[in-house]
C-alpha cells in the first residue's frame, strides 16, 4: 500500500472548501456525475477511433444511497484510471495560493471548483472520507483503491474489481446527512443531471401491484440523454417543442412561439428559447432561462450571457464556449460572451421576422402578448430596434395593426401639420378618453392604442427615431389643434353682407392725409383679431426705397398716398355682432333698397342691351331720356342706402372701436382720432 501527501502548497485545503463553499454544497453531485460522464464519454472516443477493442456494454452511471453506511456511490463505466493517473489527476493538483484566492472568491463556489479543475475534491464538501475504486480501460490494468479522510494524507493500493470504470464512494459527514435522504438526491440530480448525454440511474422503476407500489428490477433513469435542442430542428414536429416546454415549466400556460438556435461557428450554441405569455409578474421571477454547458445544468441566471430583453424568455441554452466558471462581472466583458449575447439577439429578431413575413395573421394575434419583449428590446438594444423596426406592429383602437412604415403611409395624407410634420395620435386609456378619440376620428384622423407598460417610453423613442414626426395624446388639445394646419376656413359672411360692412366700416375711416384704405374681407379664425391694417407689400417697399433716397420714378411713389388694407376678419364674433345689429335695425329699409336697386339695375341692362349694336343717331331721344333717368334713380337710391349704413355706422360705436384699435396697434391713431378712442373707450366700459 502506498501512503503519501496530496500536492497542494497550502496546509490543509480541505476546511478551506468546507468553510467557504458551504452554500453551494449540493453541487458535489454534478461535479462528480460530470467526471463521471465524461469519462463515459472519452470511452465512447477511444473505441470509435479504434483505441479501445474492447466490448462498451452497458454504460449506464449508478448512483445509489446506502443510508445505514452513510454513503453515496457513483459508479460510471468509463475509462478508469490507473494508479498513475490516480497520482497525476487526483494526487498533484496544482493549488497555489489557495487561501488568497478562497478569501476573494469566496461568494461564487463555481468559480473555484472549476478554475482550479477541483471539481473532484467538492467530494469532501460533504463527506469525511471519499474513496476511489477505479480499473483503467487499459489492457492488464490493475484495479486501484486511493483513500483519503480530508487530511492531506491518502492511501492508495491495489484492489479487485471486475469491471472496468470509478466507483467514487462519498462516506457523508454528519453535517450533510440531508443527502442521505433519496429524494433529496433525486431532486439534485433532476436539477443538475436531467439531460445529460448518458443514461444515470438512480433506483428501480416502480410499479402498481395488488394495491401496493413494488420495486422493479429496472433501472429508473433519471435523464434525457437526447434533449430537444440538441436535435436537429428539421426533425422535430411542432408538439414536442410544446410538450417540451411544459417539461421545463409545467404550470406556465402555452408559449407564443420558440426560436431553435444552433450554432457551430464561430462558437457553439445550442438551445430553445420560448417566448412566454406572460400572465404576471410573479412569473416573471420564477421561470428563467436555463443554461447548460454541454447539456450539464450550470445556472438559471443568465444575465450577462442572453441580452437583458431576452431574459424574459424561456428555454435552455447550451455552450461550451461559455466561460461558466468565472465571476459575472469577468462573463460581461468576455467578447467570446459579448458575440454570443449579440448572435442571440440577431436569432431572435431573424425568427420574429421570419413569423411576420410567413404568417402575419398568426403574428398579429400574439402581438399583444409578445410586444413586451419587442418594446424593452427596442428601447434597450440599438441593434435589435433596427431589426425590429420592419415587424414591430402599431394597433390603432379600431383594433387593426400596421407596420411603422404602413402606419406612416396611411396618416401622411390627413395627418400632417402645417409645419410638415407627421403627428401621430395615441390614446392611454380607450374608456377615459372616449370622447376625444371620437373627436378625432369625425375628423377623419387615426388614434393609436398605447396603453402598454412600456408604451409611453416606446413613444418617446419613436419620436426620436421618426423624422419630422412627433406623438399627441389625443386629449392634449381640442380636436381643431391637436393638427395644426393651414387650412382655408371658410368666410361667414354673404355678398350682400359684405357689401354693407364695406359702407360701414368705410363711412368711419379716419379722413387721413395722404392715406387710403381699401375694405378687404377675410376667413380668419374666431380667435384672430376682427380687425387689422395691412400695408400692401408693393406701395410699402416703393416707399421706403423713396425714404431711403432713390431719385426719379421713386419720387412719383414718394408722393402718392399710402394704401392701407382695412381688413375685416368676417369670422370674429363682434363682426357678426355688427353685422347682426345692422340686420335688426335697417335691415328691411336697406333690402328694399337693394332690390329696388337690383331692379332698377337690371331694367338699365336691359336698355343698355337694346342699345348696343345701334349707332347713336339710331338711338332715340325718349331711350336716352329713360336711361338718364334710370342712372339719376340707381344713384339716388345708392346714396340713401349708404346714408342708411352710415347712419346706422355712427351709432354703433364698436365699429368706430374697432378701427381705431386696428390703427392704434399699427401706430396710426394720433391726436384728436386718439382723444376721441379714448372717451369712447371709457363709456363703453
Ligand atoms: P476536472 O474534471 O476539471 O479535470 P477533477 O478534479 O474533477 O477536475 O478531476 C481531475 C481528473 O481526474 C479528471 O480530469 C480525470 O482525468 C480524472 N477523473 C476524475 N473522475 C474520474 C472518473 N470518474 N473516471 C475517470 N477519470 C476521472
Amino acid at each position: 500500500m502506498q501512503k503519501g501527501n496530496i500536492g497542494i502548497t497550502t496546509e490543509n485545503i480541505f476546511p478551506i472548501i468546507k468553510k467557504y463553499l458551504y452554500s453551494d454544497h449540493e453541487i458535489f453531485l454534478r461535479e462528480l456525475i460530470s467526471n463521471a460522464v465524461d469519462a463515459t464519454q472519452k470511452l465512447k472516443t477511444l473505441s470509435s477511433v479504434g483505441e479501445y477493442k474492447g466490448e462498451l456494454g452497458d454504460l449506464t452511471i449508478r448512483v445509489s444511497v446506502n443510508k445505514k453506511e452513510k454513503t453515496i456511490t457513483i459508479s460510471d463505466k468509463g475509462i478508469g484510471m490507473t494508479a498513475e493517473e490516480i497520482d497525476k489527476y487526483i494526487n498533484q493538483i496544482a493549488f497555489s495560493g489557495a487561501n488568497d484566492f478562497l478569501e476573494k472568491y469566496k461568494k461564487d463556489a463555481n468559480a473555484i471548483i472549476g478554475h482550479f479543475g477541483l471539481g473532484f475534491y467538492s467530494a469532501f464538501m460533504v463527506s469525511d472520507k471519499v474513496e476511489i475504486v477505479t480499473k483503467s480501460y487499459k489492457e492488464d490494468a490493475k484495479a486501484v483503491k486511493w483513500t483519503c479522510d480530508g487530511s492531506p494524507e491518502y492511501t492508495l493500493e491495489e484492489v479487485d474489481k471486475k469491471d472496468r470504470g470509478t466507483d467514487i464512494i462519498l462516506h457523508i459527514d454528519k453535517d450533510n446527512k440531508q443527502f442521505l435522504e433519496e429524494e433529496e438526491i433525486e431532486k439534485l440530480l433532476k436539477k443538475y443531471c436531467r439531460f445529460l448525454p448518458v443514461p444515470i440511474a438512480f433506483g428501480k422503476e416502480k410499479e402498481w401491484k395488488d394495491g401496493k407500489e413494488i420495486e422493479t428490477d429496472k433501472d429508473r433513469i433519471i435523464n434525457e440523454t437526447n434533449p430537444l435542442w440538441v436535435r436537429k430542428p428539421s426533425e422535430i414536429k411542432e408538439e414536442e417543442y410544446l410538450k417540451f416546454y411544459h417539461e421545463l415549466y409545467p404550470m406556465s400556460e402555452d408559449p407564443l412561439f420558440h426560436i431553435h438556435l444552433n450554432v457551430d461557428y464561430p462558437f457553439n450554441l445550442t438551445g430553445i428559447l420560448y417566448f412566454p405569455k406572460l400572465k404576471n409578474n410573479v412569473e416573471v421571477q420564477k421561470n428563467k432561462i436555463q443554461l447548460y454547458c454541454n447539456q450539464v445544468y450550470v445556472t438559471d441566471s443568465v444575465e450577462g450571457i442572453v441580452p437583458e430583453f431576452l431574459t424574459l424568455l424561456h428555454g435552455v441554452i447550451d455552450s461550451p464556449d461559455i466561460p461558466l466558471n468565472v465571476s459575472r462581472s469577468y462573463l460581461q466583458s468576455d467578447t467570446n460572451v459579448k458575440k454570443i449575447s449579440n448572435h442571440i439577439t440577431k436569432k431572435v429578431a431573424d425568427r420574429l421576422e421570419e413569423i411576420f413575413k410567413k404568417d402575419r395573421k398568426k403574428f398579429e394575434e400574439k402581438w399583444d402578448d409578445l410586444k413586451i419583449f419587442i418594446e424593452y428590446g427596442m428601447l434597450t438594444d440599438e441593434k435589435f430596434y433596427d431589426r425590429a423596426k420592419k415587424f414591430a406592429l402599431l394597433k390603432n383602437v379600431d383594433g387593426k395593426y400596421f407596420t411603422f412604415d404602413e402606419y406612416k403611409e396611411i396618416i401622411k395624407a390627413n395627418q400632417t401639420d402645417k409645419d410638415k410634420q407627421l403627428v401621430y395620435l395615441y390614446t392611454t386609456n380607450e374608456l377615459e378618453q372616449h370622447s376625444y378619440i371620437e373627436a378625432a376620428k369625425n375628423k377623419g384622423y387615426d388614434v393609436l392604442l398605447m396603453d402598454g407598460q412600456l408604451d409611453i417610453h416606446l413613444v418617446n423613442h419613436l419620436e426620436q427615431k421618426f423624422e419630422n414626426s412627433r406623438f399627441v395624446r389625443v386629449d392634449s388639445d381640442i380636436v381643431e389643434k391637436l393638427i395644426p394646419k393651414d387650412e382655408k376656413l371658410e368666410l361667414k359672411l354673404t355678398e350682400k353682407q359684405k357689401e354693407d360692412l364695406t359702407t360701414i366700416f368705410q363711412s368711419q375711416l379716419p379722413n387721413q392725409d395722404k392715406a387710403n384704405f381699401i375694405v378687404t374681407f377675410e376667413a380668419l379664425s374666431e380667435d384672430d383679431v376682427p380687425v387689422m391694417i395691412t400695408q400692401q407689400e408693393f406701395m410699402r417697399r416703393m416707399k421706403d426705397m423713396n425714404e431711403l433716397g432713390g431719385g426719379g420714378a421713386m419720387m412719383f411713389y414718394g408722393d402718392l398716398p399710402d394704401s392701407y388694407n382695412l381688413v375685416v376678419n368676417g369670422n370674429h364674433s363682434l363682426i357678426q355682432r355688427i353685422v347682426e345689429d345692422e340686420e335688426k335695425e335697417i335691415g328691411e329699409k336697406v333690402e328694399s333698397l337693394r332690390n329696388k336697386i337690383e331692379s332698377l339695375e337690371k331694367k338699365k341692362q336691359e336698355l343698355e342691351k337694346a342699345k348696343e349694336g345701334k349707332k347713336d343717331e339710331e338711338v332715340t331721344q325718349a331711350e336716352k331720356d329713360e336711361l338718364e333717368e334710370l342712372n339719376k334713380k340707381i344713384n339716388e337710391l345708392k346714396e340713401k342706402k349708404e346714408k342708411e349704413l352710415t347712419e346706422f355706422a355712427s351709432k354703433e360705436k364698436l365699429v368706430s372701436q374697432l378701427i381705431d384699435l386696428a390703427l392704434l396697434s399699427n401706430n396710426m391713431l394720433k391726436g384728436q382720432a386718439l382723444t376721441k378712442f379714448v372717451k369712447r373707450s371709457i363709456e363703453l366700459i
